[in-house]
This record gives structure tokens, C-alpha cells and sequence, in this order.
């Protein structure tokens, strides 16, 4: 083949599989998260299981497979009801694993003002749309790694869905062979850093975000957790996975010293700047597209407590 063809052939292909992730679709969604008909998600709840149904659907159009047996939805017990988790996988050339996660439960509604509904736009409405974005931006690419979406639920009541999750009998060979996990936990606000940006907890733990900022595209940045005193590194869903040895860690942009939005019933779309959440969700893919199993392979340090 001549070399002239070659380049416009994949020229040609590279715009065939490109799924940039429009802010349209991340207003979309996260909108729908963060609606009142969802009631603030909270864990047992109707509303609860319909934002399950929801996420489930997202990933049903990005063709993922089932993580668990035929279902996107990840059964546990809570209170005695059957809640959900949500899980969803796309196989790459390698069975290894990158998996992005965030809680999609939140805390209700409140009897005693008159906006009723705590909508949890940034906690986390915001972490899950950038789960779906993923999932979108990923849906025609060919990847080494394999690819693994979860939506932890009861993350409000105690870490009540990542802690079952990681316990599934069915699962534990996709745990041992999960490279990293990027938990993404109130994405919504601009960080302290500027734009583009994320702050990672535990960044003393490991080097993943060493690793990650080597390859960053389009200056993406993850920074260390400038909370520290806040121990965020055992306060989220990713240490249930610490709790296995997977390197896991929670991505966040809020500003946990100035946030005024934290549980209230402010935490709505107004304080969402959806610009920075459409960019980051992309250049996130632009990143996680050029790992390999042989140039992606963090490791912790002997500081991080697994307990
Ligand atoms: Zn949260």
C-alpha cells in the first residue's frame, strides 16, 4: 500500500472511532442523576433502584458485557431489601483490568425544608457521569486493557456497595487481574489547582499518579491531596479495594476546606461547571487510551495500611 492511502486510511479510521463525549451529553446525564424525580438516590429507596435501572441502561448502549451472570445489576442485601450495584465490562487484548467507579447512591430527601430533595449534583452525580462518559468514549475503541465500569451503591450508609462488590465470589479473578482503579468521587467544581485538573487521595501510597501524568494528554494533571489531614484514602469507596491490594484510589476536584455544598441541599446543577467535567471525562480516555499492560503497571509504597 502506498504510503499517501495508508495515512488517509487511518486518518479515516481515527474519525470513525473517535467518541469525544459532548458536554450535551454529560448535561444529559448528569442531569438525570441529579433530577428530582430521583429523589436523592438514597440506598432501599424506589428512586434508588431506578438510578440503578438508569446507569445499567447507559452501559446496555455502550454494548458493555455483564460483569455477574446475565445482568448489569450486582444484587446485595441491605436492611433487608435487595439493592444494587452496577457493573459493566468491555474486553480488551489483555485480560488485565482498568476500572473506573463512583458511587451513585446519596442522602435523600429532608422533611423539613422546602426544597425536599438533596439532588447530589457534584456527590456524586458528577462521578458517575464520568463512569458513563467513559464508557461512551470507550464504546468502538480497541483497547490492550480490558476495560470495567462500576456504579457502587450505599456508599452513604457506610461503603455498603463496594465493600459487597469486592467480596463476590464470581468476581475475585477479575479483582486479582485489576491493574488500578480510579474512583471518582464529587468531580463537579473547578479544583483549587485551576481547571483540567484532579487531586488524587493517597497519592503517597503509590505511583499512580507518576504514572499517569507521564502520559496525561492535553495537560490533564492529577495532584496530591491537599486535604491530607481528611485521610479521604480510607474515607471512600476505593478502599475496599485497598483492602484486596488493588491499587485504588478516589479522584476529586472539591475543595474540601472552601465547599460550601458538602450534603446540602445546594449540591445542584448550579455549581456544576460542566466545561471542565466534559474535559476532563475527555482527556481522562485520551490518557487511559495509550496504557498498555506493559507501560501501566503502579505499584504502592510500604506506607499505605491495607487494613
Ligand atoms: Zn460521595
Amino acid at each position: 500500500m502506498n504510503k499517501f492511502l495508508l495515512l488517509i486510511l487511518l486518518a479515516a479510521s481515527s474519525l470513525l472511532f473517535s467518541q469525544e463525549v459532548s458536554k450535551k451529553r454529560v448535561i444529559e446525564v448528569l442531569s438525570r442523576l441529579a433530577s428530582d424525580e430521583m429523589k436523592g438516590r438514597e440506598i432501599g429507596t424506589p428512586e434508588n433502584d431506578s438510578a440503578a435501572i438508569y446507569i445499567a441502561k447507559k452501559f446496555a448502549e455502550n454494548n458493555l458485557s455483564f460483569c455477574v451472570a446475565d445482568s448489569y445489576l450486582v444484587p446485595f442485601e441491605y436492611k433487608g431489601k435487595v439493592v444494587y450495584n452496577v457493573c459493566g465490562i468491555k474486553k480488551g487484548e489483555s485480560e488485565k483490568i482498568i476500572a473506573f467507579s463512583a458511587h451513585f447512591d446519596h442522602i435523600g430527601t429532608s422533611d423539613k425544608t422546602e426544597d425536599k430533595v438533596f439532588n447530589g449534583a457534584d456527590d456524586n452525580a458528577s462521578g458517575v457521569t464520568a463512569v458513563i462518559g467513559l464508557a461512551d468514549y470507550f464504546k468502538t475503541l480497541k483497547t490492550d486493557f480490558s476495560l470495567m465500569y462500576i456504579a457502587f451503591n450505599g456508599e452513604e450508609k457506610g461503603m455498603k456497595g463496594s465493600k459487597a462488590i469486592v467480596e463476590i465470589p464470581n468476581l475475585q479473578e477479575q479483582h486479582q487481574n485489576m491493574t488500578a482503579l480510579f474512583n471518582f468521587e464529587m468531580i463537579a467544581t473547578v479544583s483549587q489547582f485551576g481547571p483540567n485538573a484532579l487531586y488524587m487521595t493517597g497519592d503517597e501510597f503509590s505511583n499512580l499518579d507518576e504514572l499517569f501524568n507521564e502520559q496525561a494528554a492535553n495537560n490533564l494533571k492529577l495532584y496530591p491531596d491537599p486535604y491530607k489531614k481528611q485521610k479521604l484514602f480510607y474515607r471512600s469507596d476505593n478502599v475496599s479495594f485497598v483492602k484486596k491490594k488493588i491499587i485504588a484510589h478516589s479522584l476529586s476536584t472539591v475543595d474540601m476546606t472552601k465547599a460550601k455544598h458538602y450534603h446540602q441541599l445546594n449540591d445542584d446543577l448550579e455549581i456544576v461547571d460542566f466545561d471542565n467535567v466534559t474535559e476532563i471525562i475527555n482527556n481522562f480516555g485520551k490518557t487511559i487510551e495509550k496504557f498498555t499492560p506493559k507501560n501501566f503497571s503502579p505499584k504502592y509504597t510500604d506506607q499505605v495500611n491495607f487494613n
